[in-house]
């Protein structure tokens, strides 16, 4: 077994464990970083995101507004910097609604996000006094519009966004949103660590050497035999295995699973325009079949299922140049925690099921139906908290920190995580983005039976049971990299049955 020394060592070259040692060579100085992974960099979940950002996170407070504010000025600053090689855009996610017991939400959440600092609020409900409404650059960030359009008149709605279901009644406009490239953004950050002395190993941790309660050493297995390396401070950035690589430092974090399947359907027949934002359907729905279909399906136990009510929250976005087809699907209306298992399993119906729900926002997709065009279906892990909120700080085992429970917002949240967490290893202010009460947001300890309340931890083999369809309702609304506008994350309500007095584990605050 060779040895060698590091001063810090992260576990996990995903988007979380790059852009940590990114804050921690390039932006603090630290020399003398080793970013670990058994995989190619960024090739376990961090290849499967949708790539889109947003600073729409109406409440239940201010903090991942603000958070997100920031990771979205570094994520500028850095396509910026790199010549626009993140090609970040900001088109905006649109969220639609036919519901009009829906619209009153709509419209308190437009309020509510705007009094957060999301930037300010235009009404556009058909009065000669309303404010122009700007479409804006497709392709770039600068100069475009930040805040939101409310649309609360639905021919106006119909003018811009023809392609949208006519039953829409009103839309909200989130505009400091869009999406990048999400392996430029990996690439761009671990190029610049690698300059700045991080070196990027092979292998898997398989343990941490604890004597007396501080990180001594990390054992790593690797094609060329076993390597210990002797360092005082260990970052755990294992994506969907952060609570496996945990209990190799006798932990249990308060986290859960969920699988996220995403479509990439080639579009040939245009019926997405290549400049739309990201389109979310707010409502519940029923998938549209006709009569026969519905009397077939209703006779099986095992099809039943698809006749239930669905969730609301299906959206698309256009992927590529405008010379491309592909628009990228995605749907999450069966959520169940899960055991992370790899490869991740696929659903062999999620496509038909997320096309067909998808038809109830853009109608013009019912084309592709009749016989389903070039497609494909991946995926990974939501690893979350139920507070829906990130774990970034030190974790109670002297020298250990983790950087996860990214849910389905790693990429966008990665600048500002890595940022945070290198100021916790540095001991660093981060002042622009904490304010002072915020160093309190530490990880303290962390407490086993961690699924939300009521809910059960299903395997692989159960994940695709054909029960009804439902997303978590202890995250509804925060589950996706979209979001569904009206709902809220609960604040925290860890159960403190397990954990003396003052040892609480808090997702990261601000
Ligand atoms: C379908 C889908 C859509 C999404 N859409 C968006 C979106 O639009 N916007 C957004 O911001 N986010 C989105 N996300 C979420 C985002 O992809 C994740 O939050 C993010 O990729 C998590 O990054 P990570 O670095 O924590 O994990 P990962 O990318 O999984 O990286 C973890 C790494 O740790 C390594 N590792 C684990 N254990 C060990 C070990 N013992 N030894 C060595 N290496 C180890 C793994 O090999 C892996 O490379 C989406 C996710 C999915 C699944």
């Amino acid at each position: 077994m060779s040895t060698f020394t590091a001063e810090v060592v992260i576990c996990g070259a995903g988007i979380a464990g790059i852009a940590a040692a990114y804050h921690l060579a390039v932006k603090q100085g630290v020399r003398n970083v080793v970013l670990v992974d058994e995989r190619p960099p960024m090739t376990l979940t961090s290849d499967k995101s949708t790539e889109a950002y947003r600073n729409w996170w109406p409440g239940p407070d201010e903090a991942m507004l603000r958070f997100m504010n920031r990771s979205i000025d570094l994520l500028e600053q850095l396509d910026d910097a790199s010549g626009h090689r993140l090609r970040l855009n900001r088109r905006g996610y649109l969220y639609a609604t036919g519901n009009p017991a829906h619209v009153p939400a709509l419209v308190e959440s437009a309020k509510q996000a705007a009094r957060m600092g999301a930037g300010s609020l235009r009404v556009h409900a058909g009065n000669p006094a309303d404010p122009a409404y700007v479409s804006g650059n497709a392709e770039h960030w600068r100069d475009q519009p930040d805040g939101a359009d409310l649309f609360l008149d639905p021919a106006l709605l119909r003018r811009h966004f023809p392609y949208l279901n006519s039953d829409a009644l009103a839309a909200l406009h989130a505009r400091r949103c869009g999406w990048f490239s999400g392996q430029q953004l990996g690439m761009v950050m671990l190029e610049r660590a690698k300059a700045a002395g991080v070196r990027l190993l092979a292998g898997r941790v398989e343990a941490v050497e604890t004597p007396g309660g501080r990180v001594r050493s990390v054992r790593v297995a690797g094609a060329g035999g076993v390597e210990e390396i002797a360092t005082t401070q260990f970052v755990n950035a294992a994506g969907p295995l952060v609570n496996k690589v945990a209990r190799l430092l006798d932990l249990d974090l308060p986290i859960f699973s969920e699988l996220h399947l995403k479509m990439a359907l080639e579009d040939r027949r245009g019926v997405i325009p290549r400049d739309a934002p990201l389109v979310i359907w707010e409502d519940a729905q029923r998938l549209p079949w006709d009569e026969e279909e519905r009397a077939a399906l209703a006779e099986s136990e095992a099809t039943r299922y698809l006749l239930a009510e669905f969730p609301g929250g299906v959206h698309f976005r256009p992927e590529g140049s405008h010379d491309a087809a592909t628009v990228l699907l995605l749907w999450a209306y069966h959520l169940e925690p899960v055991e992370p298992h790899l490869p991740v399993p696929i659903d062999p119906e999620f496509a038909e099921t997320a096309l067909r729900g998808m038809t109830t926002l853009a109608p013009g997709l019912a084309v592709y139906l009749e016989k389903l065009p070039k497609s494909y279906v991946d995926g990974g892990y939501y690893t979350k908290t139920r507070e829906n909120r990130p774990l970034i700080g030190p974790l109670p085992v002297e020298g250990a920190y983790v950087i996860g429970a990214l849910s389905g917002y790693g990429l966008m949240a990665a600048c500002a995580g890595g940022e945070l967490l290198a100021a916790h290893l540095v001991g660093a202010h981060c002042r622009s983005m904490l304010r002072p009460s915020c160093s309190a947001a530490t990880l303290t300890r962390c407490i086993r039976n961690s699924l939300p309340r009521g809910a059960r931890r299903v395997n692989c083999s159960q994940q695709f049971q054909r029960s009804s369809p439902r997303s978590c309702s202890h995250s509804r609304g925060n589950n996706m990299g979209m979001s569904t506008v009206s709902g809220v994350p609960h604040t925290p309500t860890f159960s403190r049955s397990h954990v003396p007095p003052g040892k609480m584990p808090i997702p990261y605050r601000m």
